[in-house]
């Protein structure tokens, strides 16, 4: 059980490298622990290796984590797809919502949020039929839209490229929504995963999320 802190000390260690590649600052790059998947003894060890960042997916399994991991001041962010329905489950103990795409979800969340919390909004960015996310077309609209719920500060924009192993097929990906989020105002750019977040450093984000890599398979 050693593995998970030091999968994680080499995660921080590749993330410096890929900063100090591209001359950034690696505190401008935060790491989400993705646990989806993972025992609440997995994500002790990595909170007791200092990790305070972890990401859900799954609304009724984050809720339970966190219930059972309350002991511990862990900032859960909640990185899937959120529908409207799962959102009284997770409201009471979610930090972040990091891949909003839903008019109808971010009014239940304004609504039932016990306090104000960032969001990112999910861009489709390769335009996949069967993914969701928001067309970049839309996003002027939408964010207009999003501004009346004001428990939902938007912060930025969140991408999954169509998967493939060789990370250099994720960076055009990754810099199209870097520049998009330029054009909006926008700064936080959550992108990259455990194959590709050093490509995605690379390209600006601010934010990886990143599981396997950190917790082994799932
Ligand atoms: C599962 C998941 C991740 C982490 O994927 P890994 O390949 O395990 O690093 C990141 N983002 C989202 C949205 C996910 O669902």
């Amino acid at each position: 059980m050693r593995q998970v802190s030091e999968n994680l000390h080499q995660i921080k260690h590749r993330i410096l490298a890929a900063c100090q590649k591209v001359g950034r600052k690696p505190d401008e790059v935060k790491l989400v622990a993705v646990s989806k998947g993972q025992s609440p003894e997995a994500i002790r060890e990595a909170y007791d290796a200092g990790q305070r960042i972890f990401g859900e997916n799954y609304a009724q399994e984050l809720q339970k984590k966190a219930e059972e991991l309350k002991d511990l001041d862990i900032e859960w962010h909640f990185i899937g797809h959120l529908q409207r329905n799962k959102v009284k489950a997770i409201a009471p103990f979610v930090a972040s919502v990091g891949a909003l795409d839903s008019l109808k979800t971010a009014e239940t969340l304004h609504q039932l949020l016990p306090k104000s919390i960032p969001a990112l909004i999910h861009i489709n960015i390769g335009a996949e039929a069967t993914k969701s996310g928001i067309s970049a077309a839309e996003v002027p609209d939408f964010l207009r839209a999003l501004t009346i719920f004001s428990n939902l500060h938007t912060v930025g924009l969140m991408c999954l490229p169509p998967y493939d192993p060789d990370q250099e097929k994720s960076r055009p990906f990754f810099a199209r929504l870097r520049k998009l989020g330029t054009h909006l105002g926008l700064s936080e750019l959550s992108m990259g995963m455990s194959h590709d977040f050093e490509v995605a450093i690379e390209e600006g984000a601010t934010i990886v999320r990143i599981g396997t890599a950190i917790f082994g398979d799932r």
